[in-house]
């Protein structure tokens, strides 16, 4: 009897062991291979009344009462970690609340959420859907938020931060054409008129978000990104990009801590520092 529970016991530990050990390599699986978010936006125009056209001030009494807020028409999205991608729309009663709430879920998701310009513009425009809309606040989402257009600002000297010409300059072949009468057709177009123009803004959006993504990768080792990998892996790996392919690179100093720095191999650039010694020995 004995000897039965002895060996049933011994089976149960290793079974306890065995899912443990799984459990461990499933949440260091996640952890390695950080899901990074890409993402765009498609808003609507507002309406206005105007005496004239050129240069002028609209004030907010000239917009049309039923157009004069924003909705999301479109956001697309793809995965840095997988081939996975997303077209989102504001649906036949062009409301984007149910596109916010999607968009949220997924955002949950992700380990990093990165735009082009979207710190100004399409976290913003989230932002006010979900406060429009009633949804539950998220101001918490900010804190994985990165911006190519930010990083690009501020590392880079370039006639020109658009991405259109950052994609020609990189041999993405720019962004696609679309035009005002896209917008309108969308908007007032019969259903038929209305989903062409849909597909080719959802089309025209997901090349921004492709390129976004491209464009991100390509420039990545002048970057100093918010998303530490070092943090967030088991193993000592690159800050900036998670690969282990890193060797040391040097010594600096900086105030009264001594840094051992290192070199990635894998993107090419700074894979960050650790301090290794704190000098007592200084006069003050
Ligand atoms: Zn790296």
């Amino acid at each position: 009897m004995n000897k039965t529970f002895s060996i049933l016991k011994n089976r149960m530990s290793k079974e306890s062991k065995r899912r443990v050990k799984v459990k461990q390599s499933k949440l260091i699986g996640i952890i390695n291979k950080p899901k990074i978010l890409f993402y765009d936006i498609e808003t609507a125009p507002l309406k206005a009344w105007i005496w004239r056209t050129g240069e002028q001030r609209v004030n907010p009494g000239q917009l049309v009462a039923g157009s004069d807020q924003y909705e999301i028409i479109t956001l697309c999205y793809e995965w840095a970690h997988n081939k996975k991608k997303g077209q989102l729309d504001w649906g036949k009663n062009k409301n984007s609340k149910k596109l916010v709430e999607e968009f949220t879920k997924i955002c949950d998701e992700a380990d990093i959420v990165i735009g082009k310009n979207n710190r100004r513009f399409d976290d913003k425009h989230l932002n006010t859907m979900r406060m429009i809309h009633g949804l539950p606040g998220r101001p918490d989402l900010l804190a994985k938020v990165d911006d190519l257009e930010s990083q690009l600002r501020k590392h880079f000297y370039l006639p020109s931060f658009g991405l259109d010409y950052v994609s020609k300059m990189l041999g993405l072949n720019g962004k696609d054409g679309m035009c005002l009468q896209d917008w309108i057709d969308i908007m007032e177009g019969t259903p038929k008129v209305a989903a062409k123009s849909l597909l080719k803004m959802k089309k025209y959006c997901s090349k921004d978000v492709s390129d976004t993504k491209k464009i991100w990768n390509h420039c990545m080792a002048h970057f100093q990104p918010k998303f530490n990998h070092s943090i967030h892996n088991s193993s000592l790996c690159c800050k900036y990009c998670g690969s282990t392919k890193i060797h040391k690179n040097g010594i600096s100093v900086q105030g009264k801590t001594i840094y051992q720095r290192y070199f990635c191999t894998a993107h090419n650039g700074n894979a960050g520092r650790i301090s290794i010694k704190s000098k007592t020995d200084i006069l003050t």
